[in-house]
């Protein structure tokens, strides 16, 4: 047996019941994490704001984070050192001395993240997109997938926090942020490289069969 965290993006576009039956019933149990990493994310956003001194830019998404990096001059911007929400998870369920010894598999929307998780090297434990984890499951059984419209992470993650946030998502809305150091007006630039967000990442696009 296994033990499979499924991120929310994936979660969201399958009843629960059945989407645990097809894990169980391929030897994965479905475990979730006990700290609440949106809100410890967006603090620890809070606390580098006020350190920073300089515009701040979002690190939760690695495709985001490489596309700007060409144009951002380091001297200007910072690029804190805070790891995606989904990393946090992945990082706290490898620690689990319940789950010691035992495999891990985190889920991704991305390949991306999938990639930036495995880096890590945590033990036990890997990161893998939904689309290759279904390709390598190759199970007879099918559940419905869902279409989703908006991600359960959208822009507008940081809207509260006392700073001036702008929000951007898409590559070419990134670029021209970025090219045009638009940057610089802003105390923090949220920023999601597919647009809108997580539910349009390449790991689940194939099983949204959409845009
Ligand atoms: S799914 Fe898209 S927006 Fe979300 S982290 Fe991955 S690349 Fe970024």
């Amino acid at each position: 047996m296994e033990y499979i965290f499924i991120n929310p993006v994936v979660a969201n576009m399958y009843v629960k019941e059945e989407l645990d039956a097809l894990l169980l019933n391929n030897g994965y149990t479905r475990i979730e994490v006990e700290n609440d990493w949106h809100k410890i994310v967006k603090e620890k956003y809070t606390e580098a704001l006020k350190l920073a001194g300089k515009p701040l830019l979002d690190r939760r998404c690695p495709l985001a984070i490489d596309t700007a990096s060409k144009y951002v001059n380091k001297e200007e911007a910072i690029i804190p050192e805070i790891d995606p929400i989904l990393i946090h998870c992945g990082i706290e369920i490898a620690n689990r001395e319940d789950l010691k010894g035992k495999k891990k598999v985190i889920t991704t929307p991305c390949e991306s993240l999938a990639s930036y998780g495995n880096k890590k090297k945590l033990k036990d434990t890997v990161f893998i997109s939904w689309k290759d984890f279904l390709k390598a499951l190759n199970s007879q059984e099918k559940i419905q997938a869902k279409s989703l419209e908006a991600s359960p992470i959208p822009p507008g993650y940081f809207n509260g926090l006392e700073a001036k946030i702008t929000s951007i998502s898409g590559e070419e809305a990134i670029k021209e942020h970025f090219e045009n150091k638009l940057y610089k007006g802003s105390d923090l630039t949220e920023m999601l490289y597919c647009k809108n967000g997580c539910n349009n990442g390449d790991g689940v696009l194939l099983i949204n069969e959409k845009k």
